[in-house]
């Protein structure tokens, strides 16, 4: 049996373990069990396409990742975009976010909504995330869009999340939002409301990672098996053993616990709760009708996809080049692709996206399991027990997944960041 040694094994090679070996330089082994590095920050192209799994777009909220980006690049493989973003609603385009929106619905619905917002009955704490979304919006801005989009998102009882499941990702807004968005131009008000995206896709900015680190320190194609965490030992699929003195996870949580026997271990990953997401990229043959639009919001619970995505009005692209997202429960098993596919062309049809004349040039199908884990306060307080235990045996679980949180490409990689350097700090 071949045997290493490294004093920080890095499980995953996704955006959060490469940022982590970036930070922490020296002395590590990264093994992952696909033969590329990205995770789900990985780019596909097929003939005249680019895609990622799902649009994954940049919304930096610190200079320093942002510099990162933009000073290892070429200005013009950076495309930076004002979002525009809509609802599909009731065969018309309103702007997103709904709540604030209201005043585009028809008038009788309009009037609903406000209605429902001067009576919503507000509390001082809410039990759960639809009870919060009945608190604060009223009935109708939940039951026109709030409730069924995040039925198909989630894929769950929407009683079952946390209040705070989409933490700063939900867009709260009090009347006085909603009022004054009624009096302003949208499109002069889209302060805030950027987006960078690399003209490569979301992998090339892997790629600059990975081009920092060194390639003897990785190893892909390499699965992590089991770990004997008494004796700091991880045992890979290929029959290596690699003696570590700091774990470092980033898969997901609910895999990495699978390498504890410990019986309350194994009851938490049980009760770890997650929706999956089957995601269409789609290449047609030319562009459809929409030719601003970067992605789409269905509430529509007829229609099988909850978002669609527009790469080409990104890019400004020729051809209609799509991402479609397709929520699952987490017990659901997804063999239904094929029938989906087909929905799905027929929802596009049906939504007039595309008609009879387009033609579909190529597609990829990528499951995302996990995708969202879903939050729940009980849960959470579970989880940071387990972690500062396993904190004190020198195991660390970060990132989206391996913290089971929800966040961006960049709150990933600011935790991996600041945890290369406290251990560094501990040399
Ligand atoms: C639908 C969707 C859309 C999103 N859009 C955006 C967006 O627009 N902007 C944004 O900022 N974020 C977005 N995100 C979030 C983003 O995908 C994550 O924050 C980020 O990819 C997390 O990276 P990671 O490295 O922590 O995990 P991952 O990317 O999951 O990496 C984990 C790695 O571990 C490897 N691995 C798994 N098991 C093993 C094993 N046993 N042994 C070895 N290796 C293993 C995997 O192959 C993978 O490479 C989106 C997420 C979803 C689901």
């Amino acid at each position: 049996m071949e045997i290493k040694k490294t004093k920080y094994l890095i499980i995953g090679a996704g955006i959060t373990g490469l940022t982590f070996a970036d930070y922490i330089k020296q002395d590590y082994l990264i093994v992952e069990k696909e033969n590329e590095v990205g995770g789900y920050c990985r780019t596909i192209r097929r003939g005249d396409f680019i895609w990622d799994y799902a649009g994954h777009f940049f919304h930096f909220k610190t200079d320093e990742f942002k510099n990162k980006f933009l000073n290892n690049v070429n200005n013009n493989e950076i495309i930076e975009q004002d979002k525009c973003t809509k609802i599909i609603y009731k065969n018309n385009l309103i702007d997103y976010p709904f709540q604030t929106n209201i005043h585009q619905l028809d008038k009788e619905e309009f009037i609903d909504c406000l209605y429902d917002l001067f009576n919503k009955k507000e509390k001082e704490n809410y039990d759960n995330f639809l009870d919060m979304l009945y608190g604060k919006f009223g009935r109708s801005i939940t039951e026109k869009f709030l409730r069924p989009y995040n039925e198909k998102l989630y894929a769950t009882d929407l009683k079952l999340l946390d209040k705070d499941a989409m933490g700063r990702f939900f867009p709260y807004a009090d009347k006085e939002q909603i009022i004054n968005n009624m009096k302003v131009n949208k499109d002069t008000a889209s302060y805030n409301n950027k987006f960078l995206y690399p003209r490569n896709g979301a992998g090339s900015f892997i790629k600059l990672i990975y081009d920092r680190l060194s390639k003897n320190h990785i190893l892909l194609n390499t699965k992590i098996e089991s770990i004997d965490f008494n004796k700091k030992k991880a045992l890979t699929n290929t029959g290596i053993e690699i003696e570590y003195e700091y774990l470092i996870n980033t898969i997901p949580l609910n895999h990495f616990l699978e390498f504890y026997t410990d019986k309350d271990i194994t009851l938490l990953r049980k009760e770890l709760s997650y929706n999956k997401v089957l995601v269409f990229n789609l290449g047609f043959n030319k562009k459809s009708k929409y030719k601003k639009e970067h992605w789409m919001y269905i509430p529509d619970k007829s229609i099988n996809y909850y978002r669609i995505g527009f790469y080409d009005n990104i890019l400004g692209s020729d051809k209609l080049s799509m991402y479609i997202e397709i929520g699952y429960s987490r017990d659901s098993k997804v063999n239904d692709i094929d029938f989906q596919l087909q929905e799905t062309l027929k929802n596009l049809k049906l939504q007039g996206i595309i008609d009879d004349t387009f033609v579909l040039e190529e597609y990829s199908t990528i499951l995302m399991d996990p995708a969202y884990v879903h939050i729940n306060t009980n849960t959470d307080v579970k989880i940071k027990e387990l972690m500062k235990k396993l904190n004190d045996e020198k195991v660390y679980s970060i990132g989206r997944y391996g913290a089971w949180t929800y966040c961006s490409m960049e709150d990933s990689m600011i935790s991996a960041k600041s945890l290369a350097e406290k251990l560094s700090n501990e040399k």
